[in-house]
């Protein structure tokens, strides 16, 4: 009986309790229409998080969320496919723009390994070495880590444990379900694509 009012209430009052805990409205494939989204949004979602995937993404998101406050929220991150193309002087900027932002910020993200983008074993390396200082500030601002690991999962599921990291959702999770199990044992988060319907394992 319970159940059934809560779903019942959950079902009426959706736009209460619904969240999308990862979007990229700053990119450039919403230029026509972003603010028609964002209407939209807003009659679906009771908040939504955009996650920047690097410095000039990061401007704009923070932009949308001044626009759009308590709706929009923001995480600041270096994505993979991003991170090789940054150097140490640029990144070391980044990093004071998230920090002096500790407080307008959600969560550090996305931030990651990208296999199937990069694939250079120097590329590698340096997207090794930034996800590792990405993760270190995470803890260091004491904020979840929004982790994009495609074709990665082992190597930073590996990376994240190593560095303690407290809270951390694996977004896009596409590995095997024994995977998702021991990551959620650990007390993460996975989030789960819609390529879901067709995987067997
Ligand atoms: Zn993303």
């Amino acid at each position: 009986m319970f159940v059934t009012i809560s779903l019942r209430r959950l079902i009426k009052n959706h736009n209460e309790y619904m969240i999308d805990t990862h979007c990229h409205l700053t990119f450039k494939q919403f230029e026509d229409d972003r603010d028609e989204v964002i209407k939209t949004a807003r009659k679906t979602l009771s908040k939504l998080i955009t996650c920047a995937a690097e410095p000039g993404d990061a401007i704009n998101a923070l932009g949308l969320q001044e626009e759009n406050q308590k709706f929009i929220y923001v995480t600041l991150g270096m994505h993979p496919k991003f991170a090789v193309d940054i150097n140490d002087k640029e990144l070391e900027e980044y990093f004071e723009l998230i920090k002096s932002n500790r407080k307008n910020i959600v969560g550090v993200g996305e931030i990651g390994l990208d296999y199937h983008w990069v694939k250079d074993p120097l590329k590698v390396k340096k997207s090794k070495k930034i996800f590792n200082e990405c993760l270190l500030l995470a803890n260091e601002l004491k904020l979840p880590a929004v982790l994009h690991l495609r074709n990665a999962i082992e190597d930073g599921f590996e990376m994240v444990l190593d560095k303690d990291i407290k809270s951390a959702v694996f977004h896009c999770f596409s590995g095997k379900r024994q995977l998702a199990e021991q990551i959620c044992e650990e007390g993460y988060y996975v989030s789960i694509p819609t390529s879901i319907v067709r995987n067997k394992t």
